[in-house]
This record gives structure tokens, C-alpha cells and sequence, in this order.
């Protein structure tokens, strides 16, 4: 647990948060703004701030993250239409917390680039 990381929080239970999926790796809840009309973070529990810290020792988190969102897009029905997910980076990525996570969008049409 990282001091100050609102992530944190949300997996301490200390800031209350609508879970829609977690196991030993990773805690999955709605997004206090959603930008579509399922919009899920998928967190690890272990913090490190963004995808530039990620080190070799996470890459079964990460993949573990990836799979996650995916059978939470099929549980949630909008699989098969189709799904974005974004993990946004720094500064010029637009990321605004420092404990990395995945964005899981679902049940509207996305266009790409995104802005
Ligand atoms: P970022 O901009 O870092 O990629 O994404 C951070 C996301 O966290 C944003 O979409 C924002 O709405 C969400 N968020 C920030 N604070 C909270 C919170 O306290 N609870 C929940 N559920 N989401 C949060
Ligand atoms: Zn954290």
C-alpha cells in the first residue's frame, strides 16, 4: 500500500467503491466518471504508479489485468460488440492516478485515434 494513492484506499476499503470483480491479483470497480456506459478500472493490488514503472517481475500482473478485463467484458455481455482498453501513461497519456490501472469501456461505439 502506497501512503496518499486513492487506488489504495479503494482496495483497503478506506474510499467506498462499486466491485465488479477481484481475486488474489487484482480488484475491478465502476468508475466514479464513467466515459461510456461500462467503465471499469482493473487494478493491481500491488501499487506501482504507471505502465513506465512496470518491471519484468509484473508481467504476470499485467497479463493477469488484460485477462481479467476481458472475461469481465464477456460476464458483462458487450464482448462480442466489441470493447476498449487503455491504460493511459504520464503526463501526455492523461494519466491523473499514480497507481496503474486498465480502463475497461464497453456498450458504445469508439472512435480511434482517441483525442
Ligand atoms: P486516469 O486518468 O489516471 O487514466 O484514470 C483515473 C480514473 O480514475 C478516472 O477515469 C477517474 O474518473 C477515476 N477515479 C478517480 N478517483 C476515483 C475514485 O475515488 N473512485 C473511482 N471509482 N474512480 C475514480
Ligand atoms: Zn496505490
Amino acid at each position: 500500500m502506497s501512503e496518499n494513492c486513492i487506488f489504495c484506499k479503494i482496495i483497503a476499503g478506506e474510499i467506498p467503491s462499486k466491485k465488479v470483480y477481484e481475486d488474489d491479483v487484482c480488484v475491478a470497480f465502476n468508475d466514479i466518471s464513467p466515459q461510456a456506459p461500462t467503465h471499469i478500472l482493473v487494478i493491481p493490488r500491488e501499487h506501482f504508479a504507471s505502465l513506465d514503472e512496470a518491471e519484468t517481475k509484473h508481467k504476470e500482473t499485467l497479463g493477469h489485468l488484460l485477462l481479467s478485463a476481458a472475461e469481465i467484458a464477456r460476464q458483462s455481455g458487450f464482448a462480442k460488440n466489441g470493447y476498449r482498453v487503455v491504460i493511459n501513461t504520464n503526463d501526455d497519456g492523461g494519466q491523473t492516478v499514480f497507481h496503474l490501472h486498465v480502463h475497461l469501456l464497453g456498450g458504445r461505439q469508439f472512435i480511434f485515434p482517441p483525442g
